[in-house]
């Protein structure tokens, strides 16, 4: 079983998101998104754990920059895409779409998602049902297109909607409020009384799950490629 800690990085000014992965039967750990060290080691300070992956999404600075700092005082190793290895720094393992990889007994498979970037990629656990997306889906939004076209971004869209609607996401940025104005119908209305729930109690707004997701994300909700590509003119 997989254990997901959130850990809020660069509060209030991009409001990333690492997260602490910790494998239960096996204690081995790691680190997603390794975006500003403080905060990730008073983390694990505080969950005595000392992880040995640091796991990246994308090279932008906002999700590497802890990386060094912790590599040195955990020993652990780095781990990207394989089109990122000259721009993630110190990339001990590198890994291409459809690779599996071993935290513990906990499987992550490896999904290329080019929009945001050209290399970004989506950490899924099957087994645990947990998607981690980076900067590609965010809860109502998804992320710019600093890279890749329209196109790419729809047919990475596609391979999140094509995953099971019990699976729960974690974004790569506490943005939720900015798509909530927007939230309409049943569905809409009780994505936001949770999310406002959870967030003045302090927490995140999500995890929430596919399901939830496609039915209230704008993005997730167009279900045409003109469509989508109409959006970025
Ligand atoms: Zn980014
Ligand atoms: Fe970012």
């Amino acid at each position: 079983m997989l254990e997901v800690v959130p850990i809020l990085c660069r509060a209030g000014q991009m409001d990333n998101y690492a997260y602490l992965l910790v494998d239960k039967s096996t204690g081995i750990s790691a680190i997603l998104d390794a975006s500003e060290a403080a905060p990730i080691i008073a983390e694990c300070q505080k969950k005595n754990v000392k992880p040995q992956f640091l796991l990246n999404t994308h090279h932008h600075f906002d999700h590497v920059e802890g990386n060094a700092e912790l590599r040195e005082l955990f020993g652990a190793k780095i781990v990207g895409a394989a089109e990122d290895k000259d721009r993630i720094e110190n990339m001990d393992i590198a890994l291409n779409d459809g690779d599996v990889f071993e935290l513990g007994d906990s499987k992550a498979h490896i999904i290329s998602a080019d929009g945001h970037t050209i290399g970004h990629i989506l950490w899924y656990f099957p087994q645990d049902k947990v998607l981690f997306t980076g900067d590609t889906l965010f809860n109502l939004s998804i992320g710019g297109l600093f890279e890749g076209t329209p196109e790419q971004m729809w047919s990475s869209l596609q391979k999140i909607k094509n995953l099971p609607d019990d699976v729960l996401f974690y974004p790569g940025h506490e943005y939720t409020v900015y798509g909530m104005a927007n939230l309409e119908g049943e569905s809409g209305i009780k994505y936001a009384e949770t999310a406002k729930k959870r967030l003045s109690a302090g927490l995140p707004a999500g995890p929430f799950t596919l399901a939830d997701e496609k039915k209230c994300n704008p993005y997730l909700r167009i279900d045409s490629l003109q469509e989508f590509c109409r959006l970025f003119n």
